[in-house]
């Protein structure tokens, strides 16, 4: 059993109810248990600025899934939600990255963990320190508080 945090993002169509009802289908699939929920937070696009604020949270789960099948159950959620890859930064219904994965470091075409902008962006650190404390590593990083 591993320690996992995921950000959440969404700034499409009820872009609350996307973040919140992912939550809940995270929750639901087999071997994963979402044992914390961040706050919403409305933060500006980056990027092109001609769409709508996102609303972005952070979750901690408990998983028994490989981080490769984290990110393929994470992937059917997103596609649940009819995400559109299209623009880069662009619009999307739902987002699901991780964020971190207990202490393990990735670096495949597919998969870098931790996730390389995490500590570059602030609607990613911000919900992360909110469901963490201070201290908390951020894997290759070190603490959280050296980045707020
Ligand atoms: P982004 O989240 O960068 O805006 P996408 O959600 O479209 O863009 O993700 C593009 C690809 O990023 C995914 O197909 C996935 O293979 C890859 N990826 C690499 N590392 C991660 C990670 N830590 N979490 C989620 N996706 C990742
Ligand atoms: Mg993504």
């Amino acid at each position: 059993m591993e320690t996992a945090f995921i950000s959440l993002g969404s700034n499409l169509d009820n872009p609350i109810k996307h973040v919140l009802d992912a939550s809940h289908e995270i929750n639901q699939l087999n071997n994963i248990t979402v044992t914390r929920l961040s706050s919403m937070y409305k933060t500006k696009p980056i990027g092109p600025q001609n769409q709508n604020d996102f609303i972005n949270a952070v979750a901690v789960l408990r998983t028994d899934l490989s981080p490769t099948d984290l990110l393929t159950s994470l992937q059917s959620i997103e596609e649940k939600h009819s995400r559109k890859r299209s623009i880069r930064w662009g619009p999307r219904s739902l987002d699901l990255d991780i964020l971190q994965y207990g202490k393990l470091v990735i670096s495949t075409k597919d998969l870098k963990i931790p996730h390389p902008e995490l500590v570059k962006r602030e609607f990613v650190l911000i919900p992360l320190l909110e469901v963490t404390n201070p201290d908390f590593i951020i894997t290759k990083h070190g603490k959280i508080k050296k980045y707020l």
